[in-house]
């Protein structure tokens, strides 16, 4: 069933914590495809009754970003997302979430900061606020649904980290799942934004997932030298590809690694043809 409504998705949850269900929550911010399948899939697994969010979130983008021109297609998100099994798809208007006429800055919304440590790096160098909006919108999602469970992809694994903090710190009742990075055959991470790529962009989005598989494939021969480890990937980069960072850090906390270990994350943020491209590989 599809709402737009708060208070229906409080009805429904109301009702369900009556029988004793389990709930599970998966956000997204639709333009669904495999990789929101498997999260939603794993869901329907884990729990009585899921919660698909479908939401464009406008304080999660910065001025320059693509929030308007962001993929919207719900109607085939609500196919899909009932045909796994999902029995809530709530996608919410920006008034309904945050206030009719509100004006969305921190100025006059109450916000969910993560803590500097977290958010001066990686994706959040370049994306100034994007984690405050990705932490705010979450806690409300989690407020709203009182999910007993959130699935979250590893594909955006700085975010998961900082979720897996916010509710630690902030005592929230709700178990954080992370699901594996679903891909192309080819190797290319599925992401709403492979759609504005064309053929030629998309062999050259390959180039990721090339870096990172051979980071790993020369930490397997012994290489543990960051700075040896970074300088393989330049041969995989070309004029379409502007590289925004190459970073080895620690799965658990995203401390700095001196030296490659079975710990190790290894995130890459790197533009092709002008379009904005993560993707990342545990090493061991
Ligand atoms: P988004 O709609 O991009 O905000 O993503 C919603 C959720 O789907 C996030 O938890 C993402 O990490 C997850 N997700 C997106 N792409 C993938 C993928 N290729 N594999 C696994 N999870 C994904």
């Amino acid at each position: 069933m599809l709402t737009h409504k708060i208070e229906e998705v409080r009805a429904n949850v109301k009702k369900w914590k009556s029988e004793g269900l389990v709930i599970g929550v998966v956000p997204t911010m639709g333009a669904l495809h495999a990789g929101h399948a498997s999260l939603i899939k794993k869901a329907v697994e884990t729990c009585d009754k899921v919660i698909v969010s479908v939401f464009v979130n406008p304080i999660q983008f910065g001025p320059s970003e693509d929030f308007d021109k962001y993929p919207r297609t719900l109607e085939a998100d609500v196919e899909l997302a009932e045909g796994i099994g999902a029995d809530l798809i709530f996608a919410p208007s920006a008034d309904e979430m945050y206030g009719e006429g509100q004006r969305l800055s921190n100025d006059t919304l109450t916000y969910v900061a993560p803590p500097f440590f977290y958010v001066n790096k990686l994706c959040g160098k370049s994306r100034v606020g994007h984690f405050d909006g990705v932490c705010t919108v979450v806690m409300k999602l989690f407020n709203i649904t009182q999910a007993d469970y959130g699935f979250f992809g590893q594909k955006d694994a700085q975010q998961l980290i900082i979720l897996r903090k916010m509710v630690n710190d902030l005592n929230v009742p709700i178990e954080l799942i992370g699901c594996p990075i679903v891909r192309e055959e080819s190797g290319l991470a599925l992401s709403s934004r492979n759609k504005y790529l064309n053929e030629k962009g998309k062999e050259d989005a390959l180039a990721l997932n090339k870096i990172l598989n051979n980071i790993k494939m020369c930490y397997n021969k012994g290489v543990t030298d960051i700075s040896a480890l970074k300088e393989t990937a330049f041969q995989f980069l070309n004029e379409a590809h502007e590289l925004e960072y190459l970073e080895f850090v620690d799965k658990e906390n995203l401390e700095d690694k001196e030296k490659a270990d079975d710990n190790t994350l290894v995130l890459i943020a790197c533009r092709v043809d002008g379009v904005r491209l993560i993707d990342n590989i545990l090493l061991k």
